[in-house]
């Protein structure tokens, strides 16, 4: 199918993308296009002007600040968090959930900027941002704000984005030093999106036990949603004495699981807990499969 007729804008400026965004209801960003234009050739989405924001430079920067945090541009595609040492070296959990999204060739144009604010329950770019506590900056014609990762998204294609707002920069606070990761999807095939995912980190102390525990579930509700509560279990235990059952279970009794063409509320929970044993089992350095 084709999309219907559309003009095509390409500021060179955050201001002047602002003032184009003034100029009616039918103007609608696209980033790297990746579900805004299957949108439109589906007729879901019939924007009358469209409003790049590739031109402006700013929006592609990835930097680490002298604060030790990452700062990331809207406009900064999928394989590029892939590709920059940086990230791997100080914020692992970005490249392990983040390989997950689609394959290669989506990964190339959609960006982080697109992901978050298309606001898919199964995108894997909410759950590291909730996991890292990351912060989310838009900018509108009144200003710019702030919203922390768990106020931006509301609900399944739905965001705190006011009409006319940006969101132009993500922000991961500094690396977290002796956290150790572990993140576990179950899709129908690669590449597709989650049935159900879970993202673990688990803090180790000098004296070898779990001091702290971070845990996202996403794919099963409306949004991603952090749940460190399952976890309190494992905290002051040896990573290798941890039950990750339990904090499975625990999991996935908090959950409130949707039901979709994709998978049923009932599977979800089964899926939730499967995906919350192994991502915990990674994170704890446990052999695939081992559990107490
Ligand atoms: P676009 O499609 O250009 O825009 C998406 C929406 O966000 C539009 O409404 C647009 O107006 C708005 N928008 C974009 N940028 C901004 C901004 N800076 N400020 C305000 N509004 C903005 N994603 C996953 O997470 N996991 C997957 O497994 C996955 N599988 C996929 C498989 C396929 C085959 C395809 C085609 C896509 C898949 N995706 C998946 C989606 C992909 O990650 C997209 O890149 C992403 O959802 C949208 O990013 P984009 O840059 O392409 O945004």
């Amino acid at each position: 199918m084709k999309p219907s007729a559309f003009a095509y804008r390409r500021p060179a400026s955050l201001q002047e993308a602002l003032s184009l965004l003034e100029q009616g209801d039918d103007v609608k960003i696209i980033a790297g296009g990746q579900s805004l234009v299957p949108a439109m050739n589906l007729r879901m989405a019939t924007p009358g002007v469209l409003v790049d924001l590739a031109g402006i430079e700013s929006l592609s920067a990835l930097n680490v600040e002298d604060d030790g945090s990452l700062s990331a541009g809207a406009m900064v595609a999928h394989n590029r968090f892939l590709r920059d040492a940086q990230v791997g070296a100080g914020w692992p959990a970005i490249p392990l959930a983040v390989k997950h999204v689609a394959h290669e060739q989506v990964r190339n144009r959609g960006t982080i900027g697109g992901s978050l604010c298309h606001a898919d329950p199964a995108a894997e770019w909410a759950a590291v941002c909730l996991l890292l506590d990351a912060e989310m900056k838009l900018a509108g014609r009144l200003g710019a704000r702030v919203l922390p990762a768990g106020e931006f998204i509301k609900g399944v294609y739905e965001t705190a984005l006011e009409p006319g707002e940006v969101l132009c920069q993500v922000r991961f606070p500094a690396p977290l030093r002796g956290w150790r990761w572990g993140f576990h999807e179950i899709a129908r095939r690669r590449g597709d999106f989650a049935m159900a995912g879970a993202l673990a980190g688990l803090a180790i102390d000098d004296s070898g036990l779990i001091s702290a525990a971070r845990l996202v579930v996403f794919a099963a509700e409306d949004r991603a949603r952090r749940l460190d509560a399952a976890l309190v279990g494992v905290v002051g235990c040896k990573p290798d004495e941890i039950d990750p059952d339990l904090a499975g279970l625990a999991a996935a009794a908090e959950v409130d699981p949707r039901s979709d063409l994709h998978a049923s509320a009932a599977l979800r929970f089964h899926l939730v807990h499967s995906c919350v044993v192994r991502a915990l089992v990674e994170a704890a350095g446990k052999p695939a499969g081992v559990r107490n």
